[in-house]
């Protein structure tokens, strides 16, 4: 018989783990570095000691559990997500990640398989980014590429920093992680998106993460009475954001199914409903998960906005705020995933992730793939996010097969 997870035992473990901090329409309110993940965390560390895993933090509060391999000091298998939500967060989000890593060790245990490499599932600090505004926030500097000083120093609306909040809740651990510690990396997740449930399948297979850049773009023209000003004469900034909203949802829309283009965050000066705006700022976020597209898609962001902007006689500024190059997996990883669905007899598609997860940062040093399941209307971000009990056991059960092969099993007798 092929081997799967205990689909109530992990149930049963996310439903209890969504009693912590729980929000205010049956989501999870659990913000990172909160008394609320400090309770989170402790209920897993306390089911972790029973199955008889070991503990500890890095510099970051980044949490690593371990069950021992045959070769003590072999690279691990690393398996694992978050435990923070956003403030009107799901029950699943990073937390099924987490919990369904350790369903694998608990599995494992029952079934008394030893494997040679060790497995460490890793529960990363602030990966949502919303009380301490950097999201990816302890993978990013386990990465090497976030300073600890400057993640340390982050503060949320109170003035509190994450320093401050590591110290207090003795998360400040002294044995500095490196990647090269790490053999293979798996990081099961909900999609957050439509496409598996659209497609009806049960399994996504994470080939990439979309690359994705932040634009602020300002649009300058002339204040002038809303009712004396003949149209003619104006320089308004409105009329060239019009063309350039439309310009840039039409490039999106032609450069094919892994676009994403998305305006907002519209910010106008002077704040008066009857002055021509003397200044206009917009947010755009572009997404895809090739470079050289990304690229391509850059200028033509820069061509519509300059048209736009002479043709309405208006300044414009273009800054880029954040460039997250498109991420990868590994091969090897990917197929790995594939193989375990392939031999649970579950159905799989080979899908590109449009949201960033902990697993980008990761990618970067140690082999890499990520595992989807679908979930209810593809919602996240939102407390009735919802997934079914069989819907996490097919997904966990992916992820026990994935790490078996890279863990390389000897079965005891
Ligand atoms: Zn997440």
């Amino acid at each position: 018989m092929v081997m799967r997870v205990d689909g109530d035992r992990l149930w049963a473990r996310l439903m209890a783990m969504a009693e912590i901090g729980p929000g205010v329409a049956g989501g999870s309110n659990r913000q990172a570095l909160s008394d609320e993940d400090a309770a989170g965390r402790a209920l897993l560390l306390s089911w972790a000691a029973a199955a008889g895993c070991t503990h500890h933090f890095d510099e970051i509060g980044n949490l690593f559990i371990t069950r021992t391999g045959a070769v003590v000091d072999a690279p691990s298998v690393l398996v694992g997500s978050h435990l923070d939500t956003q403030p009107t967060g799901g029950r699943f989000d990073g937390v099924y990640g987490v919990l369904g890593g350790f369903e694998v060790i608990e599995t494992l245990n029952d079934l008394g398989i030893v494997t040679e490499a060790p497995i460490e599932l890793v529960v990363w600090t602030n990966e949502e980014g919303s009380r301490f505004q950097h999201s990816m926030m302890g993978s990013a500097v386990w990465a090497g590429s976030l300073g600890l000083e400057a993640a340390r120093d982050l503060v949320d609306v109170d003035g509190v920093s994450v320093g401050e909040e590591l110290d207090r809740l003795g998360w400040n651990g002294e044995r500095a992680t490196s990647p090269a510690d790490h053999d293979a990396a798996f990081e099961l997740h909900i999609e957050q998106g439509p496409i598996l449930e659209a497609a009806g399948t049960e399994v996504g297979v994470v080939t990439d993460v979309q690359g994705l850049r932040w634009y602020t773009i300002e649009l300058f023209g002339y204040p002038a009475h809303a009712g004396p000003t003949p149209m003619n004469v104006r320089r308004d900034p409105a009329r060239a954001l019009g063309e350039i909203i439309n310009g840039v949802y039409e490039l999106a829309a032609a450069s094919g199914p892994d676009a994403r283009a998305t305006f907002a965050m519209f910010e106008s000066e002077p704040t008066s409903p009857n002055t021509v705006p003397e200044l206009i700022r917009a947010r755009l976020d572009m997404r895809h998960p090739d470079e050289a597209t990304l690229d391509a898609l850059n200028e033509e962001v820069h061509r519509i906005v300059e048209r736009s902007s002479t043709r309405h006689d208006v300044g414009h500024r273009i800054t880029i705020d954040n460039h997250s190059p498109p991420v990868q997996f590994a091969e090897q990883c990917v197929s790995a995933v594939e193989r375990g669905a392939r031999s649970l007899g579950l159905s799989s598609q080979r899908i590109v992730s449009g949201a960033g997860h902990d697993a980008c940062y990761v990618a970067g040093h140690v082999p890499t793939a990520m595992i989807f399941i679908p979930c209810d209307d593809g919602l996240s971000h939102n407390e009735a996010e919802n997934i079914s009990e069989e819907q996490a056991e097919a997904g966990a059960s992916v992820l026990l097969h994935a790490v078996l092969e890279a863990a390389r099993s000897i079965r005891r007798l």
